[in-house]
Parts: structure tokens; sequence; C-alpha cells
């Protein structure tokens, strides 16, 4: 019988917003996973986190936001890294979810990434770990398509990477934009759902900006 098909979605999701959404909904159907893990960090290695980050709003945020997908018994949001406590690094997660699944071989796990991230996927800890286990699936979010193909060229060569893209219409938005846009009650209609807006304003979060 053929392995399962894995995907890993990590992210600080602060807050998770529609752009997450929709990318990790095109994701899993097109690369008809089996499994994906949505994968709140604890504290993302590569991004400093704003005062007062609490790790149990992300993920209840998460677990609100990516209903639609875990619903149909194809996706988890998994509390793997925030469990983990200390800096959340990708080639420790991948490690453990190839423990996890029993996933033997190379590129075993696709792995989500937006635009932005996936051109800095060479500076992260270990990164002939992630390139090893990992088949990187990378999303644009509006960001230069022509410095991912040399990205993905350098990568293919340096490291023996698996890399595709995910085409869909880009949705630009960020968490940093959503932050300050609830923070001065501005509208964030169609990037945020409402629960997740809901569960925001009944916590209190993101006042600061
Ligand atoms: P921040 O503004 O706080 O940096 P963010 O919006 O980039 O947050 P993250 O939680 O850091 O959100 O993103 C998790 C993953 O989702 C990253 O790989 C990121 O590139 C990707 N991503 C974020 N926003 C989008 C979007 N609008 N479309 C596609 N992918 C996205």
């Amino acid at each position: 019988m053929s392995e399962k098909r894995i995907g890993l979605y990590g992210g600080t999701f602060s807050p998770p917003h529609m752009g997450h959404v929709r990318a990790a909904e095109a994701f899993l159907s097109r690369f008809r996973l089996d499994m994906l893990y949505i994968m709140p960090a604890y504290v993302p290695p590569h991004k400093a986190i704003s005062n007062g980050d609490i790790p149990a709003h992300r993920l209840n945020m998460a677990r609100i936001a990516f209903r639609s997908l875990t619903d149909g018994g194809h996706a988890v949001v998994s509390e793997l890294e925030i469990s983990r406590q200390g800096k959340s690094y990708t080639a420790d997660t991948l490690a453990e979810l190839y423990g996890l699944c029993g996933i033997k071989g190379r590129h075993g796990i696709y792995m989500l990434t937006g635009d932005d991230m996936f051109t800095t996927l060479d500076t992260w800890r270990r990164p002939e770990e992630i390139f090893d286990r990992a088949h990187i699936v990378y999303v644009s979010r509006g960001g230069s398509e022509e410095l991912c193909l040399l990205k993905r060229a350098e990568y293919e060569a340096r490291f023996g990477a698996v890399v595709d893209r995910l085409d869909i219409e880009p949705l630009p938005v960020s968490s940093t934009e959503l932050r300050r846009a609830i923070a001065e009650g501005r509208d964030t209609a169609g990037l945020l759902l409402p629960e997740v807006l809901e569960y925001i304003e009944k916590e209190g979060l993101y006042r600061e900006g």
C-alpha cells in the first residue's frame, strides 16, 4: 500500500486570516492530502513575537478559522509545536511528524509556505534537514515570482530540494495589517472570518495593534 500523503502548514496565525484558509484549502485538495497538520508555532524563530502573545489564543483562533478543513476529517490543528515550547524549528517538527506518521525516505511531507517565507528557507535552522524531509509547496501572496524561481533553482542545486508552486489567485492580506485594522476599529470583512473576529473581540485581543 502506498504511503499516506501528509501535509504541514505552519505559521504564527496571529490572527489566522482568509489568505491562510484559502491557501490551506487549495493545498489540501490540489495535493490530495490524506492529512494536513496545521501547526501554530510556539515562538517563531524568524520573527519577534509581540508582547503579551498567548499561544492558547492563537491555537483557539486557528481551530475556529480552519474548521471548514478539519470538519472534513483530512486536517487537524496540531498542538505539537506549542506543547514542545521553546523556539519552534521546522526541522524538529518535520522529524517529529516523520516518526508520528511512520514516514520513510526523502521528501515525505508536503510543506506549504507563502512566497515570502519560501525565499528565506535557506536561512532557517538546519535547512538541509528541511529540504531532505519536505516536498516544498509555495503559494503566491503577491511577491516576486522571479525571485521565487531563482530561489527554487538554488534550492534544487544546493539541497536537492523538491519544489512545487500552488497556483491560486493571491489574497494580499497579512496578520500584521489585520492587527492594525482591529486596533483602529476598521472593517475586516472578507479578510477575517466573522467567528474569528468575534473571538478576538470577546477576548479583547489586538487592542494595541
Ligand atoms: P505577519 O503579518 O504577522 O507576519 P502573516 O500574515 O505573514 O503574519 P503567518 O502566520 O506568519 O501570517 O503565515 C503563516 C504562513 O502563511 C507563511 O508561510 C506565510 O507566508 C503564509 N501566508 C500568510 N499570509 C498569506 C496569504 N495572504 N496568502 C498566502 N499565504 C500566506
